[in-house]
């Protein structure tokens, strides 16, 4: 079986890929996002993981994001609309895409099965990347783009991070392959695979490890998704440009970066792509 050779991805082959926005641009009609995401009980809690997913789909260029958050979260004002939730449920939003997982704890499996009712083009993050949700978006025939760390890579695929580390293009590989969609393997470097295509992402650096920075990229990841771009596409551009948000941060400010701050730079990335 032939296997196609990676490409790695240049600023040439994305910047077709960039959505526009026309002058008669609304809200409405450039892309709106659903982020489902945290939870409440006993554990360790992410409060802020569904916040910075919802920070990177508008920086990314979202029109409006809607933000389903367990009831008693601690929210800053936000530009987003919120739906606080008792528990992980879909509530009714008018968006084209979804950003599911981040800080959902034990709750990230049954947000991932609820959001699929939507059947919407929708990034699978963090807790939402679970072998059941999994199998349920294939049979349903829903795409979606899953974001694991080697960690959840590792968990999905029987291996360890360390051994999902070692051959990042294979892992990410057979990951697509079992699940029919579109897989973003974060990490030095991060890879994107879909079917037989593979890319590699050429931005990014260390200072990109450090919490939240994962939460930015799915949201930004699913606005691109919101906009019209297929799953492969807002992957690479995606992955492209929050590594080159990091760049630019660590060009100014070195190690010590926020996560949100990456969220804050991608119009830059995207002004540099541009
Ligand atoms: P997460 O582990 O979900 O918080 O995601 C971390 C984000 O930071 C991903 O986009 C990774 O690709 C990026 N990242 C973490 N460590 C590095 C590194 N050493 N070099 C480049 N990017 C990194
Ligand atoms: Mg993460």
């Amino acid at each position: 079986e032939r296997e196609d050779l990676p490409e790695v991805a240049t600023p040439e082959a994305l910047l077709p890929l960039l959505p526009r926005r026309p002058l008669t641009a609304h809200k409405g009609s450039v892309g709106r996002v659903g982020v489902l995401g945290g939870f409440r009980g006993e554990g360790l809690r992410y409060a802020g993981a569904p916040v910075l997913a919802a920070l990177g789909a508008y920086r990314m260029g979202a029109g409006l994001v809607h933000l389903a958050v367990p009831e008693g979260t601690p929210l800053e004002p936000l530009e987003a609309v919120f739906h606080p939730v008792p528990g992980p449920t879909l509530p009714a939003m008018r968006v084209e895409a979804l950003a599911v997982g981040m800080g959902g704890g034990p709750w990230g499996r049954e947000w991932a099965l609820k959001a699929l009712e939507a059947q919407l083009p929708t990034v699978l993050d963090a807790d939402a990347l679970h072998p059941e949700v999994l199998e349920a978006y294939r049979r349903a025939g829903v795409r979606a783009v899953l974001t694991p760390h080697a960690g959840e890579a590792g968990r999905l695929l029987g291996k360890s991070p360390e051994e999902i580390a070692q051959d990042p293009l294979a892992s990410a590989r057979a990951l697509a392959e079992a699940t029919g969609q579109a897989v973003v393997l974060k990490g030095n470097p991060t890879v994107v695979a879909e079917g037989g295509r593979l890319s590699v992402n050429p931005t990014g650096n260390p200072a990109l490890a450090t919490g939240g920075t994962g939460d930015v990229l799915a949201g930004a990841i699913a606005a691109l998704l919101a906009a019209g771009l297929a799953p492969f596409e807002a992957a690479r551009l995606g992955v492209y440009l929050h590594g080159l948000a990091g760049d630019l941060l660590a060009e100014e400010k070195g190690v010590g970066l926020l996560a949100r701050e990456v969220a804050e730079a991608l119009p830059r990335a995207r002004e540099a792509l541009a």
